[in-house]
């Protein structure tokens, strides 16, 4: 109930209203799946498909990073077992050290600490220091090899990493330590060439988060290695991730943790410049599709215009034809356009609400007519003739009633037979038909018999018409085949008795009264006019 009141205020249940919701819907369904498409199905494809290019290129950047490192710790290594090295020859060393930092740009210092913890050879020429209580030194005397990020170059000024190796001796004792102090110029020339734009890149950091290049990166920070990568992209790791940084910007982001020294290696990027492309494809689209509709909708428009204006038009016509009863529009206006379905509708309707007028007025004056004489018939007496005594009555006329009977008319029958016998009651029919007037009503009562309601006369003027009725019968003989037959009528006149509510039975009554007068006038030898017996005046 409250869906059909629902269509009915926003005019769903009219063909205009269903027309225009379908043709909104087909028109905005589209562009709604376009943008459905776009922002939810397609957005996520673009941001999956630069992350796994981000975890792509960091892998590769990560192996270029992991060699370095192993290239330098290499060069440790084989510092470390250089036989001067070994052989603890300080001279042989010092010489062997500024060789190598010769051929080695960013090794900005080779240094040998002795087993006690003393640097005993550097290649900067420092005096020696006592190194004993570092890490590296503790980690060297247990074997093992230590990268150690984020140290201010005493010397260059410039961020150095240092790489350090035990020196084994040949007997297998610890023979101190060697550590190599780079620059990372190299990798970070090498990182801001790896760096995709302004706005994203590559960075390398400690495990603290520090920013160790590329150079750009680290002064963006605002001082030595205060620059930290964002928490999010840590946290993303290497599968990578969709995140804000610490400015509000959504960032798409991954890190790969490198084998030494907890070095990590950080790619992001704005998710704007992800989606620059997908925006401007997103844009395309929608444009494509506004278009389309702009191009569509005229023409759908139109379609509906040509559907509705003629079945409007028509359903119209067709409650203005029922509101008048079907009797009276036969012209119907077609609109200019429409399809030829509904051009043929609209002809076979107008045609049928032209035929049917005159259907309905044959029905109607067939179901009032008797069809031999032309006269009313007797349903048509009781129905019309009570309606017209009624009116008559209240409008204060007299009204007189004559019944007519044809004499010896089985004789006609029998004599001439029935089809003569119908011609004598056709004949009849057409004397009757002209003797009375547009407002006076004629009928044929039942076989041989006829009635006739006179409105406006009274006995008197009854009984004169009945004379002229039966005068005109004798005097004129009725055709009946080849030949003519004299045929006479008798007629009983009676008057209407003035009632408050003319009704039913006074209409019976008034007939039976003509009826009596009728056989009165049989009885006294037919042909002729009698008048009803005049009622006895009240006791
Ligand atoms: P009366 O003078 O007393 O009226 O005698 P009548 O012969 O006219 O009366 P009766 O009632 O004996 O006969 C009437 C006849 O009218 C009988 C019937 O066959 C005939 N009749 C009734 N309707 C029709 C009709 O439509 N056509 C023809 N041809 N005859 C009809
Ligand atoms: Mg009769
Ligand atoms: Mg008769």
């Amino acid at each position: 109930m409250r869906l059909k009141q629902l269509k009915q205020s926003f005019g769903l249940d009219t063909l205009r209203g269903l027309l225009r919701f379908y043709t909104v819907l087909l028109v905005s369904l589209p562009l709604v799946l376009a943008a459905g498409f776009f922002f939810f199905f397609q957005r996520g494809q673009v941001i999956e498909n630069e992350l796994n290019g981000l975890r792509e290129s960091l892998a590769k950047e990560r192996s270029v990073v992991r060699s370095w490192i192993g290239e330098r710790f290499a060069d440790a290594q084989y510092l470390a077992r250089l036989e001067s090295t070994q052989l603890n020859d300080f001279t042989a060393m010092n010489r062997d050290f500024a060789i190598y930092k010769l051929t080695h740009a960013p090794v900005s210092a080779v240094v040998y600490v002795t087993p006690e913890g003393y640097t005993a050879v550097d290649s900067d020429g420092s005096p020696s220091v006592y190194v004993g209580d570092r890490e590296y030194f503790h980690e060297a005397k247990a074997g093992r090899e230590v990268l150690v990020s984020g140290i201010l170059g005493r010397t260059s000024g410039k961020f150095i990493c240092i790489f350090s190796s035990p020196v084994t001796r040949p007997d297998g004792s610890f023979g101190g330590l060697i550590f190599l102090s780079v620059q990372l110029d190299v990798l970070d020339v090498w990182l801001r060439e790896a760096t995709a734009g302004p706005d994203g890149g590559v960075m390398l950091c400690d495990n603290a988060g520090r920013i160790l290049a590329p150079s750009a990166a680290v002064a963006a920070g605002g001082g030595p290695l205060t620059a930290l990568v964002s928490q999010p992209v840590l946290a993303a790791g290497e599968a990578g991730a969709l995140y804000r940084d610490a400015a509000g910007r959504e960032m798409l982001g991954a890190a790969v943790t490198l084998d030494r020294g907890g070095w990590k290696l950080v790619r992001e990027e704005p998710v704007s410049l992800a989606l620059a492309g997908y925006r401007n494809q997103a844009m395309w689209v929608a444009l494509g599709t506004l278009a389309t509709i702009c191009i569509a909708s005229p023409l759908v428009l139109r379609l509906c215009r040509s559907l509705e204006e003629p079945l409007e038009t028509l359903a119209g016509y067709a409650r203005e034809l029922r509101s008048k009863g079907y009797g009276e529009t036969c012209s119907l206006a077609a609109p200019q356009r429409m399809p030829r379905e509904i051009h043929d509708l609209f002809d076979a309707f107008s045609d049928m609400a032209c035929q049917m007028r005159g259907h309905i007025d044959a029905i109607e004056r067939l179901s009032i007519q008797d069809a031999l004489t032309g006269l009313n018939n007797r349903r048509f007496l009781f129905s019309g003739g009570l309606k017209l005594l009624s009116a008559a009555l209240r409008a204060g006329q007299p009204c007189a009633c004559l019944m007519l009977d044809v004499d010896h008319f089985k004789r006609v029958n029998d004599t001439f037979g029935h089809q003569a016998g119908d011609q004598v009651l056709a004949h009849l029919g057409r004397l009757l038909a002209g003797a009375v007037r547009k407002s006076d009503l004629a009928a044929r009562y039942g076989g041989e018999e006829f009635a006739v309601l006179l409105i406006g006369a009274g006995l008197a003027e009854g009984l004169e018409l009945a004379e002229r009725i039966r005068r005109a019968m004798a005097e004129q003989p009725s055709p009946a085949g080849e030949r003519t037959l004299a045929v006479t009528v008798s007629v009983g006149v009676a008057e209407v008795r003035r009632s408050q509510a003319f009704g039913e039975a006074d209409l019976d009554d008034l007939l039976a009264r003509a009826d009596a007068a009728l056989y009165a006038a049989k009885a006294a030898g037919r042909n002729r006019v009698v008048a009803e017996q005049a009622v006895p005046p009240a006791a």
